[in-house]
């Protein structure tokens, strides 16, 4: 039979009651007669908890100790498990990220997987174990305990199942699948039933959160086929997978926003060569990503750049820019923390035109103003107020006809 690997959020193992609902899904899979490999994110809102106590006791805790820190959080979960698994009579066992071969470089916090050693979990597949691995951690070629960024435990699971060449990767959420836009927001949003890799890699980074992106982008890479389903309720869920033939339905698919958004802009920088890679090579070495840039066309040698950050890298960010804009000249910087992203993301847009016209009707139409504009192949993005998302949102659910079954 064929390896599987399941993946189960914070959310599905909350309350030692639900630990022993997954023990008995995970075993009904085993019984089956599947090899399986469970990765586990931590409990509830453990993470959080833990960078609280982390920030109580220093604003700025060092890297390193954090990783160190909020990789506990999983491994309660995958103790907790293994002993849910034994108490029904199943062999299972648990895994840190170090045990499971989980390699990484050392970009602590947000740390890429630079490899799998896939020996441990092999011999105790091939003893009969269930491999119960903590997620979202690995370890640096110095051993060093690193983190892979909020979510990152969709990441471990994709990652292991493209090593172990698992059929497939079935990330159990407490949401059913992956909608047209969030429900909270869009209450007739409906459950895709499949989507692209392309498409969810784009969703997915541009603020959907019920799959991480770089689990998307393994997914793409390796093609392997990722079911999003509901831990809790029975349902088909959403399979991300290649071979959606969109393209021939010429379609927006979905919707993703973001309140996790805020600008820089600089004014008054001088415009010679040299200028943008003298901001932006010290925002890369704080280990900062950013996201939109823009410039503007230069008056008289001096230009407006304006980029995006993360709202919890703003702080850090701005420290970075006002070294630098003594050292090069501008006339002032300005941070503005209250913007949100809405994308209209899908192949169908490739090659297409007007759908940046509609898009940008709609949201004029809701009375809601853009700040800054982004493109990909697949994806229109907008940049607005925050407090203006959920209405942004909602305009362009109704003007791309989502609630429509495609
Ligand atoms: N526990 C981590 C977080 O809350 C990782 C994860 O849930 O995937 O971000
Ligand atoms: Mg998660």
């Amino acid at each position: 039979m064929a390896l599987i690997v399941q993946k189960y959020g914070g959310t599905s193992l909350a309350h030692a009651d639900n630990f022993k609902h997954v023990a008995r899904r995970v075993a009904a899979l085993r019984d089956q007669g599947h090899d399986v490999v469970v990765v586990v994110s931590a409990r509830g809102d453990t993470t959080d908890e833990l960078l609280g106590l982390a920030l109580e006791i220093t604003p700025e805790p060092d890297e390193r100790e954090l990783d160190l820190l909020l990789s506990t959080g999983e491994m309660v979960s995958c103790a907790l498990l293994a002993m849910a698994l034994k108490a029904l009579s199943k062999e299972a066992v648990s895994l840190t990220g170090l045990q499971a071969g989980i390699l990484t470089d050392k970009a602590h916090s947000k740390a890429r997987i630079t490899g799998v050693d896939p020996g441990r979990i092999q011999r105790e597949l091939k003893r009969g174990q269930i491999v119960i691995v903590a997620g979202f951690q690995g370890v640096t070629t110095d051993m060093d305990v690193t983190t892979l960024g909020r979510g990152g435990s969709d990441t471990t699971a994709v990652a292991l199942a493209a090593r172990l060449k698992a059929g497939r990767c079935e990330i159990y959420t407490d949401v059913e699948g992956v909608y047209t836009a969030d429900p909270r927001i869009v209450p007739e949003a409906r459950r895709l039933q499949d989507i692209g890799y392309e498409e969810m890699l784009e969703l997915a980074t541009y603020g959907a959160k019920v799959l991480h992106p770089r689990a998307a982008e393994l997914g793409l890479l390796y093609d392997i086929p990722i079911l999003v389903a509901s831990t809790f309720v029975e349902g088909p869920g959403t399979l991300v997978c290649k071979g959606v033939t969109m393209e021939a339905e010429n379609k927006v698919r979905g919707i993703a926003h973001d309140l996790d958004v805020a600008k820089i802009t600089m004014r008054g920088v001088p415009d010679r060569p040299g200028i943008a890679a003298a901001i932006f090579e010290p925002l890369a070495q704080a280990n900062i990503s950013v996201d939109t840039i823009v410039q503007n066309a230069s008056l008289e040698n001096v230009t407006d750049l304006t980029f995006t950050v993360a709202k919890g890298d703003l702080t850090k960010a701005m420290k970075v820019v006002d070294k630098r804009a003594k050292q090069v000249g501008f006339k002032q910087v300005l941070a503005d923390g209250t913007l949100g992203k809405v994308s209209i993301v899908g192949t169908g847009m490739q090659h297409t035109p007007g759908y940046a016209s509609k898009m940008f009707r709609a949201l004029s139409d809701a009375g809601v103003n853009i700040h800054l504009i982004t493109t990909s192949e697949v994806r229109i993005t907008c940049i607005v107020d925050g407090a203006k998302v959920p209405l942004a949102v909602r305009a362009l659910h109704e003007a791309f006809e989502l609630a429509k079954p495609q």
